[in-house]
């Protein structure tokens, strides 16, 4: 080609897609950078609560440069990281195979063998993330699994699968190994003391976050990492409309108070990957076609965005004498029927900051009337029950007292991103959803919440913008650049190779096209991981030749 680039692969985003595409190109031998809008944490600098806003949440125009974001849609609140390893920094480290019926749904179903080609890619990701059934129940655990048994549900009861370095059952934990995963290529490890605290950052080494696996290998053989760096402009090179000849990535500083410009900088690239999670890819792509720089993207960005039908719902149990937020951040499941799945998840005692998002459960038709509803039981809590309803409602003790019922279902059903300029933003275009309302509660999730109150004399809680807003909370937003047979129907083919440009791939959370019933993260990493392994080696890579299959 004759020309010297910066480097072979710029890979955009370094979360689950990312980071597994960043280990195994640089393991190919190619030279690959990660551009990375989020901060590098280590325990040193990882809060201790999530009191600490300016080191927990990512709003940086607002001096906020922590690693757990929540983005406002009138179809949900979607909940996602930013962070040097992406959303697994917060992530609660439970890494499920989801059911084989997803495989069929959506326009991905038959571009591949995927019953037969998924399970060895699965293993793959399992082994990278060093998953292990959960062997510390804390109580939370056991009073799901109490009220499961009293729902008729309790054979259903399982431990989860975590991306942990744990003991052996009953050890206290805390014994620090040399690197147990990687034939000592990898970082020494601590085993978990159940502290509860994985959704706020692991400060104890053991939790398998990517930057103890396919990050830290992939920065070992030679992949750079810029941290803190925002990419925000990505076009073919020499006018090659379709990339054959390189591209040429543009990006700010995403931290920076010296003000964007001064902090641009150009690289240039043969191939790129785009990993910057469900949102971040859908709104990067958009923003590219919109201003011409990729034209040739498939007019289906935005399209099949799922929120895997998602619920958070809990019970806070006032002056109990076990500590729920003991254990692992998720650490066991049921189902309650074929299609949903719910999860005992909690926070670390002293991060009580979610207290702000619960309150007394309440269902009823979505609107005005919720909201009656919810105002008059409220009011009859706090002239009838004063006491139990103000310790319902209080800061202090929130996690130590909670157990959050994740609630997912594997059900068809979808919504679409658009790219424009919303009524209460005229001047700049930004993501905005549209499509049919997702209910905003599941009956018998709710019933469930119910009987876990009953069982263990706490108050059932719901999430309170989903009975202001009617709006559904999720932590689990997939699709947007979907996989499928064409670019009529999706953004990329079966390989994540980008319909209309050369060595262009997407490997993260927005090529997924079904809801999963399950946490995503191991299906991201797993379609990663067979995404990358059909690149050929470096020294074996003719690039104009491997464009030419695209
Ligand atoms: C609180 C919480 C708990 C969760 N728990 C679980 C769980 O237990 N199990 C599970 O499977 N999933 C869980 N998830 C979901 C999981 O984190 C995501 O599904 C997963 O991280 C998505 O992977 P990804 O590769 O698509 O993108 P991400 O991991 O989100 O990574 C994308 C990265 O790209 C970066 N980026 C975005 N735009 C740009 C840009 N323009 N330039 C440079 N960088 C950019 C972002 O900063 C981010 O770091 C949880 C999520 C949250 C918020
Ligand atoms: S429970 Fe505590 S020690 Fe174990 S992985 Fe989570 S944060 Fe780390």
């Amino acid at each position: 080609m004759g020309r010297d680039f910066d480097f072979d692969f710029i890979v955009i985003g370094s979360g689950f897609g990312g980071s597994v595409s960043a280990h195994r190109l640089t393991e190919k031998g190619y030279k690959v950078a990660v551009m990375e809008m989020g901060r590098r944490w280590t325990p040193e600098n990882l809060p201790h609560t999530n009191w600490s806003l300016a080191r927990w949440l990512w709003r940086p125009e607002l001096g906020l440069r922590g690693f757990f974001n929540m983005r406002f849609f009138r179809h949900a609140t979607i909940l996602h990281g930013c962070a040097v390893g992406g959303g697994s920094i917060t992530y609660a480290n439970t890494l499920l195979v989801p059911p084989e019926k997803v495989w069929s749904i959506g326009p991905w179903a038959g571009l591949a063998d995927w019953q037969a080609e998924m399970p060895r890619h699965y293993q793959t990701a399992s082994r990278m993330l060093g998953v292990v059934e959960n062997r510390i129940l804390g109580p939370a655990d056991h009073l799901l699994k109490t009220a499961a048994e009293q729902t008729g549900v309790g054979n259903t009861f399982y431990r989860t699968s975590v991306g942990v370095f744990q003991g052996s059952e009953g050890d206290p934990g805390g014994k620090t190994f040399a690197d147990p995963y990687f034939g000592g290529e990898g970082p020494q490890r601590t085993t978990c003391i159940g502290c509860g605290g994985c959704m706020i950052g692991c400060r104890h080494g053991a939790k398998n976050s990517l930057d103890m696996n396919y990050l830290y290998l992939a920065e070992k053989h030679g992949a750079r990492i810029f941290a803190e760096t925002r990419v925000v402009d990505v076009r073919p090179l020499d006018g090659s409309g379709d990339g054959l000849a390189g591209y040429e990535v543009r990006t700010v500083s995403s931290t920076s108070r010296l003000g964007k410009s001064k902090a641009a900088r150009r690289f240039t690239c043969r191939g790129v990957v785009f990993s910057a999670s469900s949102l971040g890819t859908m709104e990067l792509l958009f923003h590219l076609k919109r201003q011409g720089a990729l034209p040739r993207l498939s007019p289906r960005i935005g399209q099949r965005v799922c929120t895997n039908s998602e619920s958070l719902i809990g019970v806070r149990i006032p002056g109990c004498e076990d500590d729920m937020s003991k254990g692992v951040a998720i650490g066991s499941g049921i189902y309650i029927d074929q299609n949903t799945h719910i999860e005992a998840t909690r926070y670390p005692a002293g991060s009580d900051a979610m207290f702000a998002l619960a309150t007394i459960l309440t269902g009823g038709r979505p609107g005005p009337a919720r909201v009656g509803l919810w105002l008059r039981n409220l009011l009859a809590g706090l002239l009838l029950h004063p006491i139990k309803t103000f310790r319902l409602l209080r800061p202090r003790g929130w996690a130590r007292e909670s157990v959050i019922l994740l609630c997912m279902q594997a059900l068809e059903g979808h919504i679409d991103m658009v790219w424009k300029r919303p009524w209460f933003r005229p001047w700049r275009r930004t993501l905005v959803s549209r499509g049919p309302r997702i209910p905003t509660f599941i009956p018998q999730a709710n019933e469930f919440a119910q009987k876990l109150a009953k069982v263990s004399g706490g108050t059932a809680m719901s999430m309170l913008p989903e009975i202001l807003f009617n709006v559904p909370g999720t932590a689990h937003c997939l699709g947007g650049c979907v996989i499928a047979g064409s670019p009529a129907l999706g953004v990329v083919d079966s390989r994540h190779r980008v319909f209309g440009y050369k060595n262009m791939y997407v490997c993260d959370g927005s090529v997924v096209a079904a809801n999963l019933g399950v946490n995503p993260s191991l299906t991201i990493t797993a379609l990663a991981e067979r995404a990358m392994s059909y690149l050929p080696n470096a020294s074996e890579h003719k690039w104009e030749d491997l464009a030419a299959q695209a």
